[in-house]
């Protein structure tokens, strides 16, 4: 199935074209159609499936009949990393049209925002904050909103957005058409869009889930050794770009000048940094200035750079939601990736439960002299060792006593010196 079979305009069309996309993805097959009559979507959807595209096409549709230089369509989305894109998207796919879209969010100069939106915007991409700043001086009006977009519904919720979101909310036309996505639905989630949307037909795409394009390796490690094990692993690995995620914005810092020291291109991304550096480091990023970023959760949220080829858990997340999080930047549209996942002792629950919900697609791994055995499974889940068998079954300990075990899964790390197994 090709993209004609939604009789875009030619306009839009074209901007298909010009970005690529031959065939549709399974979200976009799923929502456009839908979306075009007009109806709410509810898309529970992993990022990198091409939810942005899903719904910009057919806001772009809708908006190139009708009046242009009003707020038609707004966007909302948890951080500016993920405004700044999707706006970059409507720019993108919508090239040829005449319509023209902004993006608004904290941390930059209001003044330039309020002349963009004096010289009539048709698409907003917002987050919340700077928006409410806008909509209590009088500087933008959301009277004309036909199309309302929560975009990462569940990092607003957990970023504590929601009450922001229904005072947005109340500036809007009650007629209108609205489109929740989340990577997962928490019940304050399912709350708000039982709230907020109509009759909404659910799409769901996969299991919430790290994508299938992922593979996933976990390696048990003592806190001290974790940056000599990341620059063994980078030195091993063939790759492409490489996002490293640490706890703590701190972290982040020392981590990145750690490997600045030893002559890696890197570069840092935390919420301390200040708007301008944030996108000079996104940037550089993305045009491969630096082949490594180390980021904190909240500064990576959105990012969509689609030649990661490896994410790097130095620390473990938080939650398994998160990890899925981290997780779907790498393995974008059609590509594939790999996961790396430091686990210490503390680590073991989260990890326990990753390895039960992932299955096969996870192996613990080692690396001479740098990891240490598997953490225990908690006692408090039976059977615990079921997962942690070693990949040729045969119930060998953790590091085996017996080298030269190389595992046939180990294909992009160079053999030579490194013994590597999987539990
Ligand atoms: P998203 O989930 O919207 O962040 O999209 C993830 C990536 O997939 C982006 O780099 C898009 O440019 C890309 N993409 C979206 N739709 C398609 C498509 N139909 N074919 C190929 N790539 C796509």
């Amino acid at each position: 199935m090709s993209f004609e079979k939604f009789a875009l305009h030619e306009k839009i069309f074209a901007g298909v074209q010009s970005q690529g996309y031959k065939t549709p993805t399974p979200i976009q097959l799923k929502s456009i159609p839908p979306i075009m009559e007009g109806r709410d979507v509810m898309g529970l959807a992993q990022t990198g499936t091409g939810k942005t595209a899903a719904f910009v096409l057919p806001i772009l549709q809708r908006l190139m009949q009708g009046p242009h230089g009003h707020v038609r369509a707004l966007i909302i989305a948890p951080t500016r990393e993920l405004s700044e894109q999707t706006n970059e998207v409507i720019g993108q796919l919508g090239r040829r049209t005449q319509l023209r879209s902004a993006s608004i969010y904290g941390g930059v100069s209001i003044q330039g925002q309020i002349k963009k939106l004096r010289n009539h915007v048709d698409i907003i991409s917002a987050c919340p904050g700077r928006l409410l700043d806008h909509l209590g001086r009088g500087t933008v009006d959301l009277s004309h909103v036909e199309v309302l977009v929560l975009d990462e519904a569940d990092h607003m919720f957990d970023m504590g957005f929601l009450p922001d979101i229904r005072r947005i909310v109340k500036s809007l036309p009650t007629k209108r058409q609205t489109l929740l996505f989340s990577a997962t639905m928490p019940e304050d989630v399912k709350r708000l869009a039982n709230d907020l949307l109509q009759n909404p037909l659910e799409i769901r795409i996969g299991r919430t889930a790290p994508v299938e394009t992922v593979s996933h390796r976990f390696y048990p490690v003592q806190m001290d050794t974790k940056t000599d094990l990341l620059k063994d692993l980078l030195d091993h690995t063939v790759r492409e770009a490489v996002l490293v995620f640490t706890r703590t914005k701190s972290r982040a810092k020392s981590v990145a000048g750690r490997l600045d020291k030893s002559g890696y291109k890197v570069i840092s991304l935390h919420g301390n940094l200040t708007q301008q550096k944030r996108q000079k480091a996104l940037a550089g990023f993305r045009d491969g200035r630096y082949e490594i970023m180390v980021a904190t959760d909240i500064a990576a949220r959105g990012i969509d750079v689609t030649n990661i080829s490896h994410v790097i858990n130095y620390d473990m997340p938080e939650t398994a939601d998160a990890y899925t999080h981290r997780i779907g930047r790498t393995g974008r549209a059609t590509k594939t990736g790999e996961a790396f996942t430091f686990v210490t002792a503390q680590d073991a629950a989260l990890a326990y439960s990753l390895k039960r919900s992932l299955g096969d697609k996870v192996a613990y791994h080692s690396v001479d002299g740098l990891t240490m055995a598997v953490p225990a499974a908690p006692a408090s889940h039976p059977g615990h060792n079921r997962g942690m068998k070693t990949q040729n079954g045969n119930g060998r300990s953790f590091p085996p006593k017996t080298p030269g075990n190389r595992s046939g899964k180990q294909r992009s790390f160079k053999p030579a010196g490194r013994r590597s197994w999987s539990h």
